[in-house]
């Protein structure tokens, strides 16, 4: 009875369209349930834009359903089955510590995956205990969050709850359970666990659904398949701009991670770049490099090049015309990506008209900061504020040669000094989520203080707004920072 009250009144409203879908694509799976729930963090705003009501969420019914120990009305758990290319390898693999409580239909009509992230083991654990640790869930919310801020399509961390059990790590560590908010789940490896191991019609199934729950329709005569392919290369293609824009380095670009939404998805060993360094890597796993910064877009391909090879079937009933079809879908990806990573630096530079030589202007600036070991948000910061005596950099030569191109390119546009500047100040963040910011946040609040993650998460909630309380938190870390490491499935 209590249970069916508290979902009515905290707003949730379900439905389950996942679960319509042929049976082979999940598993009916509830969470576990918590010893003693606790809330740690809830993300009101997000509340609220989904029609939930946090007051009520808030209370110990509320928790519970966010702990997965007691399932709100309307839900329908289930984990998820998918595959994926882990750094190369195919494999088997499947929600195995995850467990989505259905789709809430906000009040005006959108639908977004509700996910509890941590919830306990599923027929998918394999060898996992289907938890995940508080630590990493609240790296989550904050990276996840931030990348929101900063206007980059992104999976939304709802609230993080611990569930008053230890979990065993390399030592004990409390147990979490993550609120994950997306345009839903479906991920490349959906589609490779379906052309693998699904019929024919099962592929058709899951691609219509992924039609119609993300995409406009295609135009008339258009292969519908083939539209979806093109769309989704698009989306990936300004995803991945958007993160070289700000300097984020997914660090698990396995094909199970990427989301045909064309959202950020699995925020495990991801970090900002501080130093400019295309071979930027921070995972302590990809010890090949295969995931840094500069590889990006081309594992993005690699990874839609899979994701092509799953809709072959459906594109044409001949084989070589289909492949013809989706590598000539393949090839969009090129332009689609340096054209908006190319206009976002335009942006960045304050440029409002396109010039011929703009690609060589940004290159020499990025070759500049690569061999100065200039911090590349800081920079763009720096010259954003109009104060290019910060850095080191901004006392070389080669620099006062930049900057004479670049002013000069200025005076060949129309608008003014000012104009320009305020489009700088819309598309270079003062503040990005900084390693050693996070470290700390995470640091303090294991030990039950939240006071520095609060914080933390206001000032990188408006990361354009150039104030001065935000300052300390555009500072370098000290040298015994590096070389920063980060962590998968922690
Ligand atoms: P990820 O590296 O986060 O993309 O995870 C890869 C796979 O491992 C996914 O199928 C996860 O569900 C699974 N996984 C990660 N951690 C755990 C865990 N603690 N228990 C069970 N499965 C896990
Ligand atoms: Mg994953």
């Amino acid at each position: 009875m209590t249970e069916k009250k508290a979902g009515r009144s905290a707003g949730w409203n379900f439905d389950n369209s996942y679960a319509r879908l042929p049976q082979t694509f999940f598993t009916e799976q509830p969470p576990t349930p918590a010893r003693s729930p606790k809330l740690v963090i809830l993300n009101e705003a997000l509340a609220g834009s989904l029609g939930l009501n946090s007051d009520a969420l808030k209370r110990e019914d509320g928790v519970e359903a966010l702990a997965g120990s007691q399932i709100p009305e309307g839900a329908l758990p289930l984990a998820q089955a998918y595959a994926g290319h882990q750094f190369g390898y195919f494999t088997m693999l499947g929600d195995g510590r995850a467990v989505l409580l259905g789709e809430q239909v906000t009040p005006d009509g959108q639908r977004f995956d509700i996910q509890l992230k941590g919830a306990g083991r599923t027929p998918y654990s394999r060898r996992g205990d289907g938890r995940a640790a508080l630590g990493p869930m609240l790296r989550e919310y904050i990276i996840s969050e931030a990348m929101h801020a900063l206007g980059i399509p992104t999976t939304r961390s709802l609230a993080v709850v611990t569930t008053g059990e230890n979990i065993i790590r390399e030592t004990y560590l409390p147990g979490a359970v993550l609120t994950r908010v997306a345009a839903s789940h479906i991920r490349v490896g959906t589609f490779q666990y379906a052309a693998k191991w699904g019929t024919k019609e099962e592929l058709q199934a899951l691609a219509d659904y992924t039609l119609e729950r993300h995409f406009a329709k295609p135009d008339e005569g258009e292969n519908r398949y083939l539209f979806l392919l093109k769309e989704v290369i698009k989306r990936q293609a300004a995803l991945i701009a958007k993160w070289q824009l700000v300097g984020f380095i997914h660090g698990v670009m396995n094909t199970d991670n990427m989301a045909l939404s064309g959202e950020t998805i699995d925020y495990g060993p991801c970090a900002f770049m501080d130093t400019f360094d295309p071979a930027t890597v921070f995972s302590s796993i990809d010890e090949q490099g295969r995931y840094a910064y500069a590889n990006q877009p081309y594992i993005a391909v690699w990874n839609l090049s899979r994701f092509a090879e799953t809709l072959l079937p459906l594109l044409h009933d001949d084989q070589e015309q289909a492949v013809k079809a989706a590598e000539g879908a393949l090839a969009g990806f090129a332009e689609q990506y340096t054209g908006e990573w190319l206009n976002g630096m335009r942006a960045k530079l304050g440029l409002f008209t396109e010039e011929e030589q703009d690609g060589s202007l940004v290159e020499s600036l990025l070759k500049l900061m690569e061999k100065e070991k200039a911090d590349y948000t800081n920079t763009f910061r720096a010259l954003t504020l109009d104060k290019p005596q910060e850095s080191a950099m901004f006392g070389t030569p080669e620099f006062t040669e930049w900057l004479g191109q670049w002013q000069a390119r200025w005076d060949r546009q129309p608008q003014s000094k000012e104009e320009s500047l305020q489009l700088m100040r819309q598309n270079n963040p003062a503040v990005i989520p900084r390693n050693h910011r996070v470290e700390a946040a995470l640091d303090a609040a294991v030990t039950g203080d939240f006071s520095v993650l609060e914080r933390l998460l206001d000032v990188l909630a408006r990361p354009f707004a150039y104030t001065t309380d935000q300052e300390e938190y555009a500072a370098l870390p000290a040298p015994s920072h590096y070389p920063y490491q980060t962590y998968c499935g922690t």
